[in-house]
């Protein structure tokens, strides 16, 4: 189905590639995820262009342009404009998949239309070009103003081609806030351990997606049948109770909705990132821990350590990078522990911890607890971490809790006639002791009177 009485405005580059393509005789489109975003109102990541020249074409058409080949034996080549690269892809099918995971071989093909239909969802297989409106030829845009997510034909033989859609369609149903389409739905539970063939690092880049997804939490919380093909390990969650005051949820539908409560608002894409998986494997050595007191109340004693252990399990397995792992396992290791509520011990875990840590310990916690049964004892334990969030801001501009905001250093206590050797960071040490416990300011000359006058002591 074309509709000419679609407009989709156009960065000047790609009106300009198009153009050339069109103007040397091959016709052309801008495709997938641009016109999906486009017709949503948002604005697209990037631009990519389909069109019937050959890869060999493509090239001539763009000679006066600085190329990369490497996607050219599957048509794709990329042309840079400005710096930017911008992927023309030649229209292809794709052989026959007998590895779920890449084609035997691709096919280029002279129609627009042939091109969309090996695309994985009917929103992702609309094309766009000024003055020829829109091909959607799968009932794409239907899909999108009732945002549902359905694979292109078959859906069980789609996944079947490539396990990986799978996780894309979840993926995409929470980045755009959409609904699975039942049969995509029903297939997607079907085809969930064929995961399992996909490279690790693909699918910790698509979960890695989902879980930045602004429905993560709804979509976590229906669709935590198919990640398992992922995360074997969500499986006993789902279902595992927990009687008792704290909890409404089981411990799956408890992990959604924790997800679903961070806020990374302020937080640097890497510490989101980290405090996205920490949020969503915090809870997963429960139902190993579980057990039951003589009320009938769950307790599940060691899960912090034990879920640490399992997450990094999970993301080494999933190729995650060094810092989400060794980020994520810290925070789950302590994410149950209690806080201090007085000054002094509030400096201590500061100095232990640093303060990037806990500011992102009170944020796991908040998530973690605004997924807990709705009651006074919860609103309390709440406001508790909320003051020392406040608190820990608080001391962090005003006290000292470090060795290197200290007002001596090593290097003062050996000028002022202590021998140097480990005696000097002892010192240091108690120094910051007595400074966090406010026995002594944090005053050059007050520091060093105070080691002066130990020394006497203990002079004979
Ligand atoms: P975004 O880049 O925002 O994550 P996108 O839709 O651009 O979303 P890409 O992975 O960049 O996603 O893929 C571009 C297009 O290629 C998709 O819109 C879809 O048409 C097609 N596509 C990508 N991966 C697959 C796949 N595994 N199976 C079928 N088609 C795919
Ligand atoms: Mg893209």
């Amino acid at each position: 189905m074309q509709d000419p009485n679609v407009k989709i405005a156009l960065p000047p580059v790609v009106s300009r590639l198009l153009g050339a393509l069109r103007r040397a005789g091959f016709s052309a489109y801008v495709v997938g995820g641009c016109v999906r975003d486009s017709l949503l109102g948002r604005t697209p990541g990037d631009w990519d262009i389909c069109t019937s020249a050959r890869p060999e074409q493509i090239r001539r058409v763009f000679a006066g342009y600085r190329q990369i080949l490497t996607g050219e034996k599957h048509g794709t080549i990329a042309v840079i404009v400005g710096g930017v690269p911008y992927e023309i892809t030649t229209y292809r099918v794709d052989g026959a998949y007998h590895d779920g995971r890449h084609p035997d071989s691709v096919r280029f093909v002279p129609d627009v239309r042939q091109d969309l239909a090996r695309r994985d969802f009917t929103v992702n297989a609309m094309a766009y070009a000024p003055g020829e409106g829109l091909v959607d030829a799968f009932g794409g845009r239907a899909d999108l103003r009732a945002g549902i997510i359905r694979c292109v034909g078959n859906p069980r033989e789609r996944f079947e081609e490539d396990a990986l859609r799978v996780l894309r369609a979840v993926r995409f149903a929470a980045q755009l806030d959409f609904a699975l389409d039942c049969a995509t739905g029903e297939a997607a539970v079907a085809a969930r351990d064929t995961v399992m063939q996909v490279s690790a690092e693909r699918v910790f880049t698509e979960l890695d997606k989902l879980l930045a997804g602004p429905a993560v939490g709804r979509v976590l919380s229906a669709h935590g049948g198919i990640l398992t093909g992922a995360i074997p390990e969500i499986a006993p969650c789902m279902g595992c109770t927990q009687p008792g005051r704290w909890h409404c949820y089981d411990v799956w539908q408890h992990t959604a909705a924790a997800v679903g409560a961070l806020n990374t608002a302020g937080q640097e894409e890497k510490s989101a990132r980290l405090l996205r998986w920490a949020v969503f494997l915090h809870d997963l050595a429960k139902p190993e821990c579980r057990t039951l007191g003589p009320d009938g109340a769950a307790h599940f004693p060691g899960h912090n350590q034990r879920g640490s252990r399992m997450a990094r399990t999970i993301l080494g397995r999933l190729k995650a990078p060094g810092y989400v792992m060794e980020g994520a396992a810290g925070l789950i290791a302590v994410h149950d522990c209690a806080l201090p509520e007085d000054r002094l011990g509030t400096l201590q875990m500061m100095s232990r911890c640093g303060v990037v840590f806990l500011q992102r310990l009170c944020r796991v916690k908040l998530a973690d607890l605004a997924a807990h049964a709705h009651n006074a004892a919860v609103e309390a334990r709440v406001r508790d971490v909320r003051a020392f969030e406040s608190r820990v801001l608080e001391l962090s501009a005003t006290a000292c809790y470090s060795l290197n905001m200290l007002a001596v250093n090593g290097s003062d206590l050996i000028e002022n006639g202590m021998a140097p050797g480990p005696a000097v960071g002892r010192t240091l040490n108690s120094l910051l002791q007595a400074v966090m416990e406010e026995r002594l300011p944090n005053e050059k000359s007050a520091l060093l009177a105070y080691v002066q006058s130990l020394q006497k002591e203990h002079q004979p």
